[in-house]
C-alpha cells in the first residue's frame, strides 16, 4: 500500500512539475503562435498597403499617414491577436503552400519615400515587426527636388539586413502618360503610349519591348544594389492587364501586388490588398474594414 502511495505520489508530483513548466513556458513566451492547423486551401493572408508615413498628417495628401496612427495599427493589430508575418513567409505561402499563423498579416509600402526608413521602420524595429518596400528605381537613382525625398540604396541595405523587404515598383513606368492621340492620361505600364515625336501610337511590340525593359532593369538594379532581387512587384496604380503579367514573369517577377481588395489565398499569385495608409485612419477602423475582407 505504502509503496502504491509512494508511487503514485511521484507521479503526481512529476505530473504537477511538468505542468507548472509548462504554464511557466508558456507565461515567458506568450499564447503560441505557431502555424494555422487549417488545411492550407482555407487559410487567408491580409495585405496592408502604405504609402508615406509624416509626423503630421493632412486631408489633402490622401496617400499618407501620421506615425502615431501608423503606431496604433501595428497595436491594434497585436491586441486582436494578428501576427505580422515578413515577405519571406508570405511568399512561401503563395508560392509553395507553406502554412502561416492564424491571422496573418504582411504589410507593404509603395513608392519608396523616405519617410518609411526615417519613420515607420524605427516604429517596426520597436514592435519586432518587419514590412516591405516597394521602390521606384528612377526616383531614388536621380535628384528631384519638386518629389518627396526618396529611399537612398544605402538606406535600402540597411533596411534589407534589419529583415525589411525591398522590392520592385518599376524602374521608371511610375507615371500617366499620353495614351491616346488627344492625349487622355493613362498609367504608363498598362497602356501603349502616343509618341508625340512620331505623330503615334506605340505598337504592340514597341510597347511590350518598354514594358518588359523597365521590369526586367528595376530587378536587374535591385541584385546589382542588394545582391539579389526577388522576382516581387507592386503594381503602378494597381493598372495592369494580361500583357503586363506575361512580359513581368518573362522578367523573372513572380508575385505582383495589386491595389484590389480581398484575402489572399495560397496559388494566387496577384495579391489583394487594403488602403491602410490613409490619413485619420483609425485602428478600429483598420479592423472594421479587415473585418470586411472576402
Ligand atoms: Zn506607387
Amino acid at each position: 500500500m505504502r509503496r502504491t502511495f509512494s508511487n503514485r505520489y511521484s507521479f503526481l508530483s512529476v505530473l504537477l512539475i511538468a505542468m507548472v513548466n509548462l504554464l511557466f513556458i508558456t507565461a515567458c513566451t506568450g499564447p503560441i503562435s505557431g502555424v494555422s492547423k487549417k488545411p492550407i486551401d482555407e487559410q487567408r493572408v491580409i495585405a496592408l498597403m502604405y504609402h508615406d508615413v509624416a509626423m503630421e498628417e493632412s486631408a489633402d495628401r490622401g496617400a499618407t499617414i501620421s506615425l502615431e496612427k501608423f503606431k496604433e495599427h501595428l497595436s491594434t493589430l497585436k491586441d486582436n491577436g494578428y501576427t505580422i508575418i515578413n515577405m519571406e513567409q508570405f511568399y512561401d505561402f503563395v508560392h509553395h503552400g507553406k502554412s502561416v499563423p492564424d491571422k496573418s498579416v504582411v504589410l507593404t509600402f509603395d513608392d519608396g519615400y523616405q519617410s518609411f526608413y526615417s519613420l515607420a521602420y524605427p516604429a517596426l524595429k520597436e514592435e519586432g515587426a518587419t514590412a516591405s518596400v516597394f521602390v521606384i528605381g528612377e526616383s531614388s537613382d536621380m535628384f528631384n527636388p519638386d518629389a518627396l525625398p526618396h529611399l537612398t540604396w544605402d538606406e535600402m541595405r540597411e533596411l534589407d539586413k534589419n529583415g525589411m523587404g525591398v522590392y520592385n515598383h518599376t524602374y521608371k513606368s511610375h507615371f500617366y502618360g499620353p495614351a491616346t492621340i488627344d492625349g487622355q492620361m493613362k498609367p504608363a505600364l498598362a497602356y501603349p503610349l502616343y509618341l508625340a515625336y512620331k505623330k503615334r501610337m506605340e505598337t504592340p511590340d514597341e510597347y511590350k519591348q518598354r514594358i518588359y525593359s523597365d521590369m526586367a532593369f528595376m530587378e536587374k538594379r535591385l541584385a546589382n544594389e542588394l545582391g539579389k532581387s526577388d522576382g516581387i512587384m507592386a503594381i503602378p496604380y494597381g493598372s495592369y492587364n494580361e500583357m503586363v503579367i506575361e512580359e513581368a514573369e518573362k522578367a523573372g517577377i513572380s508575385l505582383f501586388f495589386t491595389t484590389k481588395e480581398g484575402l489572399n489565398k495560397t496559388g494566387e499569385h496577384e495579391v489583394y490588398r487594403l488602403n491602410a495608409g490613409r490619413p485619420n485612419y483609425s485602428g478600429d477602423q483598420l479592423m472594421a474594414s479587415i473585418n470586411t475582407l472576402k
